[in-house]
């Protein structure tokens, strides 16, 4: 197997081991493979090693990139999804891990509403409360909820979140622990159910197990370090 088979086998062994240490099931977190930046030659070599679920978080490179692979693999879109670009990425993904505010929850539901689809949603807390960051404040979002909660064409399925950049892949820690117990709050003031928090990656994603990630996003760890955005083979 080539390397980035071995890389998808020792992300899978971590995960595996840090679901076992904290009394959790290695089935119970998903492994979204982020291919941004990679070809669909890299793709397939994941593909090769067992990998089905990929991430992306550009809808042009992803437009460009998903029809050249098998039609059976999952997509999600994890990046700050565009108002324009909503139509072209809708019929792409089976779920969106960063819907960052309500009026961009109200523009993919009229689209969706349009062309006849219920997408998934993950709703993005900006954690840290950094200015720099998309994502609703951990403190607004129960208010905003009511308002998100009426776009009848969403599926909110959990939250998401990235962390700050850290040296220490333990400084992730507390603001996975907040993204978990913002979620159980959310469950029971609006009695349902969050299933899904999408929290790690390469730096942290073990960490994020702990915590009770269900869904780790993991790139560099799989695929290596991506190229500097003027050499990206794809421009969005
Ligand atoms: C790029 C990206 C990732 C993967 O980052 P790595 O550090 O390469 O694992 C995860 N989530 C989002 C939202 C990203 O944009």
């Amino acid at each position: 197997m080539g390397v980035i088979g071995d890389n998808l086998e020792r992300v899978r062994a971590r995960i595996g081991d840090a679901a076992k240490c904290s009394g959790r099931k290695v089935d119970d977190v998903d492994l979204v493979a982020i291919s941004k930046t990679h070809d669909a030659e890299r793709v397939r070599e994941a593909i090769a090693a067992g990998q089905t679920l990929f991430g992306e978080n550009k809808v042009q490179e992803a437009r460009a990139k998903i029809p050249e692979l098998p039609s059976n693999l999952r997509w999600h879109f994890v990046g700050h999804l565009q108002r324009n670009k909503i139509r072209h990425a809708l019929p792409l993904f089976e779920l969106f891990h960063g819907i960052d505010d309500v009026d961009l929850a109200r523009d993919l539901n009229r689209v969706a509403e349009e062309m006849g689809m219920h997408p998934r949603i993950l709703l993005e807390v900006n954690v840290a409360g950094e200015g720099s960051k998309f994502g609703f404040q951990p403190n607004k979002l129960r208010e905003q909820m009511e308002s998100l909660l009426a776009l009848p064409r969403l599926t909110i399925e959990g939250l998401m979140c990235i962390p700050p950049l850290a040296e220490e892949a333990e400084h992730s820690r507390k603001f996975f622990v907040d993204l978990r117990e913002l979620r159980d709050a959310l469950e029971e003031e609006f009695a349902m159910k969050l299933p899904h928090l999408s929290m790690g990656m390469t730096n942290d994603y073990w960490i994020a197990v702990e915590e009770g990630a269900t869904m780790v996003r993991v790139g560099t760890a799989i695929f290596g370090e991506r190229a500097k955005p003027k050499r990206e083979v794809y421009a969005d």
